[in-house]
């Protein structure tokens, strides 16, 4: 794999600290900070689009400017380094974009809000007991997920469930923890706003200020979060994307069982197509989970979740428990229920593009939002993003 620095050494283009050539001298950064940042980033990327502001950039150094100091040396370090991206969400999309990025070189850092990796592929654990209350199962279809999930599979990762049908073990979230790998991610970190400087972008989180763990500035953002919630980020920072509001979600309530004894539901999965619930799932029947474990999944239906939406998770636990005793003739009290509100739990109209990459502004949009109700479109949408930004770093 060639490396973006490799790639500027070679095309004799480098900004890399060890590379620097003999006469390097560094740039005042005050008197021409967009020259800089652009034309540096033009010499890292041999990007012919900003041929014209590398060759600035060179004459620049040539002449020798003086050395500068504080807030100029910052944006000079910065340009005197290889791109750096930031990937927020830790979902199937962003871990198969980071994924992508660092194999090609490409550092980059996860931003994720929850405590844990994997998104919608979650695991709660209560009671003693691991629930799956978000993705059931996943489908292969396209050949490099295909060859992720073998992967995965030699890794003890992930298993079939039934013929076609895919989990992880031992449990969903292993799926992101094992994608995840060595990729930094920065865990119990919501990021609120996205800043742009002339050096590129730097993050707000809702628990102070873009500094550490992480570094201070990116060359590029990725938004690997639910559209949404994209949206809010990118209106906040002054930009755009034609059809983004345009894509919708149906929600699910999810409903969490334990009982002491399996209950018999008469088959270990099953789909509902009338009254409030959509689907019924033992745990204990997927692979390497406790085979007397007695955990249900039940999901509501998108109609019966859309009107119920806003009711308490006590209230939701209550009438979907009523349901499924009717349904499954359980009358035994469950250990442990709770219910867990999806609000943006499946694609209903999607964006209708693998991803979306800003190559002037430095943004990328990923997600299944742009493909489809799929763990499978969230990391082909993750990998086409990634691949559009190395691409852009590629010389002209
Ligand atoms: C109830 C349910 C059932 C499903 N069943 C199936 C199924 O059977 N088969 C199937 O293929 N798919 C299923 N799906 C869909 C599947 O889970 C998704 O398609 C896939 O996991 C989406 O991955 P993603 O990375 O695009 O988004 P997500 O998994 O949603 O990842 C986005 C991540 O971004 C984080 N985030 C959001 N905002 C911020 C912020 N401001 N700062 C930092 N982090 C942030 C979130 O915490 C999350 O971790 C189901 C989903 C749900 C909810």
């Amino acid at each position: 794999m060639i490396t973006p620095r490799a790639r500027a050494q070679a095309s004799g283009n480098t900004c890399g600290r060890a590379d620097r050539p003999a006469s390097w001298r560094p740039i005042e950064a005050r008197h021409v900070p967009e020259l800089l940042t652009d034309g540096a980033r033009a010499l890292c990327y041999g990007a012919k689009a900003d041929a014209k502001k590398a060759r600035q950039a060179k004459a620049v150094r040539k002449a020798g400017a003086p050395r500068a100091s504080g807030k100029d040396r910052v944006l000079m370090e910065q340009a005197d380094r290889q791109p750096r991206v930031a990937v927020i969400g830790a979902g199937m999309a962003g871990l198969a974009a980071a994924r992508r990025l660092r194999q090609a070189g490409v550092a980059c850092t996860v931003f994720e809000k929850s405590r844990g990796v994997s998104g919608r592929m979650a695991t709660r654990r209560a009671d003693g007991s691991t629930f799956d209350h978000g993705a059931q199962y996943f489908t292969v279809r396209g050949p490099r997920f295909a060859a992720l999930v073998r992967e995965l599979e030699a890794a003890g990762a992930v298993a079939q469930w039934f013929e076609g049908g895919f989990v992880g073990q031992p449990t969903m979230s292993a799926v992101g923890k094992a994608l995840a790998g060595s990729t930094p991610v920065v865990t119990e970190r919501r990021v609120t706003g996205l800043n742009r400087h002339p050096s590129g972008w730097s993050l707000r989180f809702d628990s102070g200020p873009s500094q550490r763990p992480g570094g201070d500035s990116f060359d590029a953002v990725v938004l690997a979060v639910p559209a949404p919630q994209a949206g809010d980020l990118l209106q906040g920072a002054g930009i755009g994307v034609a059809g983004l509001s345009e894509v919708t979600y149906a929600p699910c309530w999810a409903l969490m069982l334990a009982f002491d004894e399996p209950p018999d539901l008469g088959a270990d999965r099953l789909t509902c197509d009338d009254g409030p619930i959509a689907w019924v799932a033992r745990e204990a029947s997927k692979p390497g989970r406790r085979p007397d474990a007695g955990t249900c999944i039940v999901h509501a239906a998108p109609d019966w979740s859309r009107v119920h939406l806003e009711w308490r998770a006590e209230a939701v636990a209550e009438a979907l428990h009523a349901a499924f005793s009717a349904r499954f003739g359980v009358s035994r009290q469950p250990r442990f229920i709770a219910a867990h509100r999806w609000r943006h739990a499946r694609v209903e109209r999607p964006f209708g593009a693998p991803c979306h990459w800003d190559r002037a502004a430095g943004i990328g949009l990923c997600g299944d939002w742009c493909i489809g109700a799929r763990v499978e479109a969230a990391f082909d949408s993750g990998e086409a993003v990634a691949t559009a930004l190395i691409g852009s770093m590629a010389p002209g």
